[in-house]
């Protein structure tokens, strides 16, 4: 996807912007813990354009003073994007911050949009000349609050993409590894590409910095390992802050099509194992769960099992996600990665004539009679599926709302006891009959 960074000093409206710009998405479910909150990153759409959106306001640089605060978000932002959003303040005019960011970002080359905020009224619009001082062109005078002038600058911004050459045709599985520091992501990689194309030391933050690695399955199905950049440690201040490895995170995941969320099998799971799994999941990829270093733990016969149930409770909302027992030091296991990836990718593009779901949703409203709200009974006429990747169904209702999350779920459970849906997320998606 092509990204767009804003950047800017704070205080000019970054996130009521970035908000605006990034519109309301839906997640597939409600119950993914601590996923959308201080979001930074997301989709965006404008003339048929996808885009990702990054909000560098939102990634804090430890203790670094304001300027060199802001100087290493205008850095991310040209690291990043495609097409850089500068936004100043038309209440403030120019200042000295301003002035740093914009030569910044114009001796990196990259596209700059200069977008004057807070231009809540017309008049105001006459005071907003000051900023071609900023070297940038022409300045577009906007409202955050007001959502006043933005469609001019993302037809500008839309203009600047890069054309698509991801490949129609490519025929390969796109996989990425994602996980805490220190789980054994690299190893992993190592291990699985069975060469030496990332470096792996017992020092943190070692991995160099890698491109996308295809190879070739043992069937001959071709795979793509996506460069997980979050590990890309280039030695700058904000590699080591949890938001922007969070984000790089994203990204990958977003060019994903199966995602290996790996755990520290010696460890056990922690709190940002569940944050980072939850992203996977909210992104509707296939999620695998990898517990790695399974070489190191004291085994009796439960150990797996118990593990497992831990998985199990600790990441309720994954419940569809195999799970593999393996270690990058002895290779135990992990010839099993590549056929669970393709069984996954396989599941993801899986089709259900609509007589057949159309049976097994009549059957499942036999089992489990539709939930009534006020007097009102929840009747559902026809479903069909109208996505793959992950398969989405839209089943038509006298009344959306009478469709409660619990019963949508208890749909979805029927759907994969009929159909090998293993690694994937399904959305259901409620629709009032016209
Ligand atoms: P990353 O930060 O997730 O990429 O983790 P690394 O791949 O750099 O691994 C972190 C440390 O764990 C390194 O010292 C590895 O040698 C070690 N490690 C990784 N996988 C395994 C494993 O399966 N077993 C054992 N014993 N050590 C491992």
């Amino acid at each position: 996807n092509p990204t767009i960074a804003i950047v800017g000093r704070p205080n000019v409206g970054k996130s009521t912007l970035f908000n605006r710009i990034a519109g309301e998405r839906i997640s597939i479910v409600e119950d993914t813990p601590g996923v959308t909150r201080d979001r930074i990153y997301a989709k965006g759409e404008w003339l048929d354009h996808e885009f990702s959106i990054i909000d560098t306001g939102g990634i804090d640089i430890g203790d670094e003073p304001f300027m060199e605060q802001i100087k290493q978000q205008a850095q991310i932002a040209i690291d990043e994007a495609d097409v850089i959003l500068l936004v100043a303040s038309g209440k403030e005019g120019v200042t000295d911050a301003d002035e740093a960011v914009a030569k910044i970002l114009y001796r990196s080359k990259k596209p700059v949009i200069l977008m004057v905020n807070k231009v809540d009224n017309p008049e105001m619009r006459n005071d907003i000349y000051e900023f071609y001082s900023l070297g940038l062109g022409e300045p577009y005078p906007v409202s955050g609050s007001h959502g006043l002038g933005l469609g001019d600058v993302l037809d500008e911004a839309v203009k600047h993409f890069p054309i698509d050459n991801e490949d129609e045709e490519d025929e390969s599985i796109k996989f990425s590894l994602i996980g805490r520091p220190n789980v054994g992501k690299s190893s992993l990689i190592n291990a699985i590409l069975g060469e030496d194309r990332v470096i792996v030391s017992d020092i943190e933050g070692t991995t160099r910095d890698a491109v996308d690695t295809s190879f070739v399955g043992e069937n001959g199905q071709e795979f793509t390992m996506i460069d997980t950049a979050g590990m890309r440690k280039r030695g700058k201040v904000y590699e080591n802050t949890e938001k922007y490895s969070v984000m790089r995170a994203m990204r990958a995941i977003d060019r994903s099509d199966v995602v290996l969320v790996v755990l520290n099998g010696e460890e056990g799971i922690r709190e940002q194992d569940k944050r980072i799994a939850g992203y996977a999941h909210e992104a509707g990829r296939g999620v695998i769960i990898v517990v790695n270093k399974w070489d190191l733990v004291k085994k009796d016969t439960h150990t797996m099992k118990k593990f497992e149930q831990e998985i199990r409770e600790e990441f309720a909302y994954l419940d569809y996600a195999p799970i593999v027992f393996v270690s990058a030091m002895t290779k135990q296991r992990l010839n099993k990665i590549p056929t669970m990836i393709e069984e996954v990718s396989m599941n993801q593009n899986l089709r259900i004539p609509s007589s057949v779901l159309n049976d097994i949703i009549m059957d499942a409203v036999a089992i489990n009679p539709t939930p009534t709200d006020k007097g009102k009974r929840l009747k559902i006429f026809y479903a069909t599926q109208v996505a793959v990747k992950p398969p989405t169904f839209v089943v038509f209702v006298n009344e959306e709302e009478l469709m409660h999350f619990s019963y949508a779920r208890f749909l979805e459970n029927q759907i994969r006891k009929a159909f090998e849906f293993e690694g994937t997320p399904i959305k259901i998606i409620p629709r009032r009959r016209k």
